[in-house]
């Protein structure tokens, strides 16, 4: 690459950078955690919302969803069902698309966040391997969903996304009868490029393992407001 592009893409991810502390100090005035959930298109991030959100207010924790997509609302029409408050924010009008959600793009989203009234806001981030992982857009954690559709040569194709996370959820458990694909050995090439980052195996579908992600998020908020 050359010089003067690196410096390029430097200056818009100190941008963002700024915008992002901007977002989380609005965020702690509100006690409000925020949690990045990242993971390639259809490794199940939806119906993982649907499944661990249901049942967190009697946990003691009110969340609210932020819905990134380029088009279209259907991942928020689905988890309105949980009468939560879910906000939809799409990159194609006025963001150009984009593959992924900005600092500048959640700021855009902040007025219209009932902020007061929740603990936590999951920002279900546009489903895409490379770029969301580059974009911090003002979390506390980010959890990485990856299916085991996918391979288990994910973590070294994409390392960044990765090991920018505190969680990774392994999905579609379920399915693994039907496929050959070694749960050990993508555990292995986790460990390879974030050394024993949490993890837990799910399945969305059946609802095995979201008990662990409840857990974590309950754990993730409780432990976001002692420090704030
Ligand atoms: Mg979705
Ligand atoms: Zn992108």
């Amino acid at each position: 690459m050359h010089r003067t592009k690196v410096r390029v893409v430097e200056d818009v991810l100190d941008a963002n950078n700024t915008i992002a502390r901007a977002n989380r100090e609005d965020f702690d005035r509100h006690g409000v955690t925020v949690v990045n959930l990242m993971s390639a298109p259809g490794a199940g991030k939806t119906r993982l919302l649907e499944r661990a959100l249901d049942g967190l207010a009697e946990a003691g924790v009110r969340a609210a969803v932020l819905e990134g997509d380029v088009q279209g609302s259907y991942d928020a029409d689905r988890l309105s069902l949980l009468h939560i408050p879910v906000v939809q924010l799409n990159t194609d009008g006025g963001f150009g698309g984009e593959c992924h959600l900005d600092a500048n793009m959640v700021r855009s989203a902040i007025p219209s966040l009932p902020l007061a009234d929740i603990d936590l806001l999951v920002i279900e981030n546009v489903g895409n391997l490379v770029c969301p992982a580059e974009f911090r857009v003002g979390e506390d954690a980010r959890i990485m969903v990856c299916s085991v559709t996918e391979g288990e040569d994910k973590p070294l194709k994409y390392p960044l996304m990765f090991r920018a996370c505190e969680l990774v959820i392994i999905n579609k458990i379920d399915l693994l009868e039907h496929l050959d694909f070694d749960l050990e050995r993508l555990e292995a090439n986790l460990d390879a490029v974030h050394p024993g980052v949490e993890r837990v195996r799910v399945s969305a579908r059946t609802g095995d393992g979201v008990d662990g992600i409840r857990e974590w998020l309950v754990r993730t908020t409780e432990r976001a407001s002692a420090v704030a």
